[in-house]
């Protein structure tokens, strides 16, 4: 028997994911993630950082998946952590929860890894950790093994988890979009998916985008929106700021080639920056002889540089959800060497992230820097979710017997159901709507 625990992610969306898949008297768990929005807010409000904070401090403030009746009723029976990608709502909350189910190994792949580690400030985590790189397998038990299947989303090394059991196959596809011509990194593995798609019991899926229309665009268009915006101040003297997400590798990799085309230096500004480009690097997988300040000595010596010589480069820094404490919103509010002048140009090469933290904190940046005469261009960006053609694709390949949106609130679970009927599923029969805390068995 199956049964499918929905610790957290199926209530509101880019927060605390965690699920629970049973398989007879073992358990594995996928994701431990943050709610970001609860993060930067207590960041932006205490101007202190997360990592002070314990599980009970982080649990009141309903900023990690609430596990209490999981480690209650399954706890001893957890036989592995399996992390699908680095980004926070997903991997955050292992420094935490983890050593709850001390017991169980932490499976993810190496870049995923090592931003575990960069979270961890220097402490250790209690688990065993086992890197798996895409596209390989892992045997738990008898009854168990674990695959994890090359997927593409907004940073690297991203991976579906297969739960392979002797009843079949548990999917896990959160996040993820099909790109199949990514800018770094391989295309999404087909080959396995199709195999898994020949036994799936059970499909547990992103659902973040799924009320767009369409496939996803590639990866190789976000570039090419920056390569026609940047291409115009080629021989200008106009200071350029870029900022984006953090874990967005391939995207800082478009920009250094960028920044190389137009004549400029690049240069990358701000502590995640530093982190995720460090874990790039560590693990092979992207390096860059470029410049990266991630501490404030650094920072304000390199900003004071390039305050001298503007045309000379062009500047990738934090700050692209308008945070307060971030780069770009220090540069606006003259907290750095770095002067802004009249007809600079900002490019925000990522889109507002829905929440009313972000919302807000963008249009006090904005208007900041519209009263500073800044040129500024806005979603220069593609997204690294699944689009309704994209959703309908993945189903046809793997055919799951049961199908189970994630990562969304109910108005994005349903959009979910409602592909799937079209192509012959019914809700409550094989497609399950699950909220936060429910259970789900699956003979
Ligand atoms: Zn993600």
């Amino acid at each position: 028997m199956i049964e499918i625990w929905a610790v957290g992610g199926y209530s509101e969306i880019g927060s605390k994911n965690m699920t629970a898949v049973k398989v007879d008297d073992e358990v594995i768990i996928m994701d431990m993630g943050y709610n970001v929005e609860k993060i930067v807010n207590y960041e932006g409000r205490e101007g202190e950082e997360i990592t002070k904070l314990s599980y009970k401090q982080m649990l009141k403030m309903d900023a990690v998946p609430n596990d209490t009746q999981l480690k209650e009723e399954w706890g001893e029976k957890v036989k592995a952590i399996v992390i699908g990608h680095g980004h926070l709502d997903h991997c955050g909350a292992v420094r935490l929860l983890a050593k709850r189910y001390k017991q169980a190994p932490i499976i993810a792949t190496p870049f995923t890894l090592e931003i575990i580690n960069k979270g961890l400030e220097g402490k250790k985590l209690y688990n065993k950790t086992i890197a798996l790189n895409p596209s390989s397998k892992y045997k738990i038990s008898n009854k168990i093994t674990i695959e994890l299947i090359n997927m593409t989303h907004s940073t690297l090394q991203t991976v579906a988890i297969a739960i392979h059991t002797p009843y079949g196959a548990v999917l896990y596809t959160n996040d993820f979009k099909l790109d199949n011509t990514p800018v770094l990194g391989k295309k999404p593995d087909y080959e396995a998916l199709k195999k898994v798609g020949e036994n799936c019991i059970a499909q547990i899926s992103d659902c973040t985008t799924v009320d767009k229309g369409g496939h996803t665009p590639s990866e190789t268009l976000a570039k090419e929106m920056l390569k026609d915006i940047l291409l115009r101040y080629q021989n200008r003297d106009n200071g350029i700021i870029v900022t984006t997400f953090s874990s967005h590798i391939p995207r800082l990799s478009s920009l250094l080639k960028l920044a190389e085309q137009i004549g400029r230096e690049p240069v990358f500004i701000g502590r995640s920056l530093f982190n995720y480009l460090e874990a790039a690097k560590n693990t092979n997988l992207f390096s860059t002889n470029a410049k990266i300040a991630g501490f404030v000595r650094q920072r304000i010596k390199l900003l004071s540089q390039i305050n001298k010589n503007r045309e000379k480069y062009m500047i990738i820094c934090t700050g692209n959800q308008g945070e307060p404490n971030a780069i770009l919103s220090r540069i606006v509010n003259d907290e750095t060497p770095y002067r802004m002048q009249d007809d600079d140009v900002v490019i925000f090469s990522c889109k507002v992230i829905p929440t009313p933290t972000s919302v807000a904190n963008r249009e006090i940046l904005e208007r900041k820097l519209k009263g500073k005469n800044i040129r500024i261009f806005k979603d220069v960006h593609v997204s690294g979710h699944a689009s309704k053609a994209d959703h309908r694709e993945l189903l046809q390949i793997l055919k799951p017997k049961h199908f189970i949106p994630t990562h969304g609130g109910m108005d994005k679970l349903v959009v979910a159901a409602e592909i799937a009927r079209t192509m012959g599923y019914q809700l409550n029969e094989n497609v399950h709507l699950l909220q936060d805390g429910k259970k789900l068995v699956i003979q």
